[in-house]
């Protein structure tokens, strides 16, 4: 699947793929629909190359996963970054925290054990740990 350049760490046709299409289109935030569009359209002109969703809403918590991680309250997306080098990777994590500001979106490239990736998450405010108070909710 190719909207945007976007594709799902999916094959088409399976369970996952059926998930990542319902997530994508109306199981998360439309704001984070936004920035990843975006986010898409930035890598295409600048590094030739679009972006892999690897996850986005989970109904369960992995074992070493953070319970209260954004990504069950469909406001998080885990990008593959592999595909960059060091360096873009951090040009790009810079970037967004410019356009969107860091209290907005909590973007970071890291490895929490099952493979590198930028984690994207909106902080909600009013929330314990939403921006309103400083912090933000995790991977
Ligand atoms: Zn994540």
């Amino acid at each position: 699947m190719s909207l945007h350049n976007i594709n799902f760490d999916a094959i088409f046709g399976t369970d996952k793929y059926r998930q990542f299409l319902a997530d994508w289109n109306g199981g998360i935030d439309p704001r984070l629909k936004a920035i990843i569009i975006e986010l898409t359209d930035y890598t295409m002109i600048e590094y030739s190359h679009g972006l892999t969703i690897t996850s986005l809403n989970r109904s369960f918590v992995p074992i070493g996963s953070n319970p209260k991680s954004a990504h069950f309250e469909g406001r998080a997306a885990d990008i593959r970054s592999r595909t960059f080098t060091a360096e873009q990777s951090a040009v790009i994590v810079k970037r967004a925290r410019v356009i969107w500001g860091s209290k907005f979106l909590h973007i970071i490239h890291h490895d929490s054990g099952n493979g590198e990736h930028f984690h994207l998450n909106i902080n909600y405010p009013f929330k314990r740990n939403g921006w309103r108070n400083g912090g933000s909710y995790g991977t």
